[in-house]
């Protein structure tokens, strides 16, 4: 008999196949402004934007973060890069006996200050105990809401203005063709940092995991206005999302390696770990599409934001080619492929 495997939940795929055979078809996927069936980074209903995600992250404390500012930031962002304001989260913590109270105190703590300092708080939550082997220390889920906000519109109404699009949300589908990609930072820091302090990995490195929460500088992007679509690069990296943007939206998408902006280490420690950077989840980034007139200034508004300092313009949209194609740093070009499986399990 067929059993789940790792890769089923790689975020690439797999995923994908697992969630069309066994997940959605049991489910009333199409209901809604963004549906189930959309795989979007939320649901939208009646103008609310609802999403929720567990967190399974191995060791729970790693250098930049933890489990607990990785669940904050992981719902918010969800939620953010649909273009909507997050507003509340619910928490729930299923809890391995014998965890030490220590831990429990520490991650209670990075829960509440990424919260604070998102100003989203948190309204609701459940907490269970399960016996000693039946779940790994912790397992922390983020369920949250968003609504529409005065700033979505703002850029909605610009892009009307520039090139007569008319869209309601920054949907993963909206992409066309001329449309400049942005990515919003160094890629790959959250993967790298959470094998550094892996046992067994042999290798050393100051690289800081990126996780974040991106309500903030999404909020000033979207005050420029031109957006049209944006989604974080979580399990699966920089190739699955722009995979996701260019089968979703139907158009291809070409990208250049030397324009990717990537933190030494990380290049150094994927090419001993033989891992693609570019596949590597992210917990601190946005991908942002934008129409060509306004991508220069929406560069330099994310560039003036500490979270998004290293923000760069990759590549753009086009019709010429299906898929993801890059060219190389040394001049050739390669097609980027959605990640089968996860080269970094269990980093968020
Ligand atoms: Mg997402």
């Amino acid at each position: 008999m067929s059993k789940i495997l790792m890769s089923h939940g790689a975020g690439g795929d797999k995923m994908r196949q697992m969630l069309e055979n066994f997940i959605l078809p049991k489910l009333k996927s199409d209901i809604g402004d963004v549906p189930l069936s959309a795989l979007d980074d939320s649901g939208i209903i009646d103008d609310i934007v609802f999403t929720i995600d567990g967190h399974t992250v191995t060791p729970l404390f790693f250098p930049g973060g933890d489990i607990g500012s990785l669940a904050v930031a992981g719902t918010i962002n969800d939620i953010a890069v649909m273009g909507a304001r997050p507003v509340a989260l619910a928490l729930s913590l299923v809890i391995e006996e014998g965890l030490e109270e220590e831990v429990l105190e520490r991650v209670m703590d990075s829960i509440s200050q990424a919260s604070q300092k998102a100003g989203v708080p948190i309204m609701a939550g459940d907490t269970k105990v399960v016996e000693k082997g039946a779940a790994d220390k912790i397992i922390v889920t983020t369920a949250g809401i968003g609504v529409r906000s005065d700033l979505l519109d703002t850029n909605i109404k610009i892009l009307k203005e520039i090139c007569h699009t008319h869209i309601r949300w920054l949907r993963d589908s909206n992409v066309q063709a001329g449309d400049k990609i942005i990515v919003s930072g160094n890629v790959g820091d959250h993967g790298i940092a959470v094998l550094s302090c892996r046992e067994g990995y042999g290798f050393e490195s100051d690289i800081q995991s990126d996780v974040c929460a991106l309500n903030h500088m999404i909020e000033k992007a979207l005050a420029v206005g031109g957006i049209v679509a944006m989604k974080d690069p979580t399990r699966g990296g920089l190739a699955n999302t722009l995979n996701e943007f260019a089968e979703k939206s139907g158009v291809g998408i070409e990208i250049d390696e030397a324009l990717i902006p990537l933190d030494p280490g990380v290049k150094t420690a994927s090419g001993l770990l033989g891992i693609d950077p570019l596949e590597i989840g992210n917990e601190g980034k946005a991908v942002i599409a934008v129409a060509p007139e306004k991508a220069d200034e929406v560069l330099a508004c994310l560039r003036a934001t500490e979270e998004g300092k290293n923000a760069s313009i990759i590549g753009q949209a086009t019709a010429d080619i299906k898929g993801v194609v890059m060219t190389t740093a040394i001049g050739g070009r390669r097609v980027v492929e959605p990640p089968v499986g996860d080269p970094v399990p269990r980093i968020c």
